[in-house]
């Protein structure tokens, strides 16, 4: 087919959903633009790696332009989407404008703090490779800092709190204390870590919430194992950069809170009728188009679809993001005159998983649940079979080698774009 008689595709956001969705088109007969406001990937699952420095964070990243290198069919446009135009059927962006035939919207979510500033104001989130590495420089600079902190600050900087215990809160909870096991006092003989508390904060009755019991009890056994204070039931009501609150009237001392509890779909201007559903996720047909909407789809988190196995719609996991990237490019490439044969998105659990520490995760298959060794080992080799590139299969593989004989990684490294403030006159060396 001639350029001129293409239709033209245009995906916004390349996680996920939007780049699978690319790859799936990229031989169909149709122009295909991806819009990103990065110009990588990021594979979100490990991003609690880069967080405690266990993976660089290019290892967890993959750049848009090498994937891409060979089609002529896909164009990579680096740019902020700010805004939709569904009547004139365009997408304006930070850097440019561009008309659509058919409009795919994979956007994804952002941290939801649900209406505190506050909470937005102090907490960290750890939503994107950026944010995970001012949470690595955040947890290395608090130990740096602590060496000549006067002894009653101290309590605030060494007290950790992860808000939030699905799999992100858990599995940062875990590779936080085990930093502590194992890394801190080599890297830093003249401290005492035993005022080190790592707390992980959920509001529901138990951790994985989402998961089934045996992953729930084991994930708790493990984190406590490894000295995680974990506390459910428990709701935050504020914090301040300094102290947490509890809505049951507790508080937690801290100068460092990770807020793993909440996300929701990120808005565009344009985007505005019945279709935004709870947690701006945008509610979408079994075809995975928009209620109300012509020629606009939703995959990924930011979609919202009812079907009988999901009535309260599906749960944001890398996997229904990847499979409905897949079913709406086969139904694309059937094309708009044989709408009649397009399939209806349905999604196969396959399972779910999340690993707590060295030897300790849980796994959760559709028949069979199990917990420990043997399930790490298979949170390892799904999550390296998912990794794109060889490069980052094989980094990451001597890394993971790495730290399973001498529990110890060389990826310490603080780095900081801006200048900051390095010194703080008011505290006195103590050594
Ligand atoms: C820390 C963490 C750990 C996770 N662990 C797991 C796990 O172990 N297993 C699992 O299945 N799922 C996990 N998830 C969830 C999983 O990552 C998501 O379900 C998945 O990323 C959803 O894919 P998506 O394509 O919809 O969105 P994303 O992968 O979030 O992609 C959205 C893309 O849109 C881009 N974008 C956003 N707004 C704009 C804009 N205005 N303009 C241009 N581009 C924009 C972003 O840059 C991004 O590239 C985890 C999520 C997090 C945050």
């Amino acid at each position: 087919m001639s350029e001129v008689g293409k239709k033209r595709i245009v995906i916004l956001g390349a996680g996920f959903a939007g780049l699978k969705l690319a790859r799936e088109l990229k031989q169909s007969d149709n122009k295909i633009f991806l819009i990103d406001r990065h110009n990588y990937h990021q594979f979100q699952p490990l991003m609690y790696q880069v967080a405690t420095s266990r993976l660089e964070p290019s290892s967890i990243s993959f750049p848009l332009r090498k994937v891409f290198q060979h089609e002529k069919n896909v164009h990579v446009r680096l740019a902020t989407v700010e805004g939709i135009d569904t009547y004139s059927k365009m997408v304006y962006t930070n850097n440019f404008d561009i008309k659509y035939d058919k409009l795919i919207i994979a956007i994804g979510c952002t941290t939801n703090y649900f209406g505190n500033e506050r909470l937005k104001e102090y907490a960290m989130p750890m939503k994107s490779v950026t944010e995970s590495m001012a949470l690595r420089n955040r947890i290395l600079l608090t130990f740096e800092k602590a060496l000549y902190t006067p002894e009653k600050d101290l309590k605030a900087m060494m007290n950790f709190v992860i808000v939030g215990g699905g799999p992100t809160g858990v599995e940062l909870a875990g590779a936080i204390a085990e930093m502590k096991k194992f890394i801190l006092p080599k890297d830093y003989p003249d401290m005492d870590f035993s005022n080190l508390n790592i707390f992980l904060i959920e509001g529901t009755d138990a951790t994985l919430i989402s998961m089934s019991e045996n992953a729930q009890k084991f994930s708790r056994k493990y984190l406590e194992e490894l000295g995680v204070i974990v506390k459910t039931n428990t709701l935050v009501s504020d914090y301040d950069g300094d102290v947490v609150t509890f809505q049951d009237g507790g508080k937690i001392e801290t100068k460092n809170v990770v807020w793993a509890a909440g996300v929701k779909g990120n808005l565009l201007d344009g985007l505005k009728g019945d279709y935004l559903v709870r947690g701006n996720r945008l509610k979408v047909d079994r075809f995975n188009e928009i209620e109300g909407l012509e020629d606009v789809y939703a995959i990924g988190d930011i979609a919202y679809m009812e079907t009988e196995k999901y009535p309260r719609g599906h749960p944001q996991l890398a996997n229904v993001a990847i499979n409905q990237a897949k079913n709406l490019a086969q139904n694309i490439i059937k094309g708009n005159d044989n709408k009649d044969k397009w399939t209806p998105f349905e999604y196969i659990d396959k399972g779910s998983m999340a690993t707590v520490g060295k030897k300790r995760a849980v796994v959760d298959l559709p028949n069979y649940k199990f917990q420990g060794w043997f399930a790490w080992i298979t949170w390892m080799a799904v999550h390296f079979w998912l990794i794109l590139s060889v490069k980052n299969k094989l980094v990451i593989f001597i890394n993971w080698m790495m730290s399973y004989f001498n529990n110890d990684s060389t990826l310490r490294i603080i780095l900081r774009a801006k200048k900051s403030k390095t010194s703080d006159k008011s505290m006195t060396m103590k050594t």
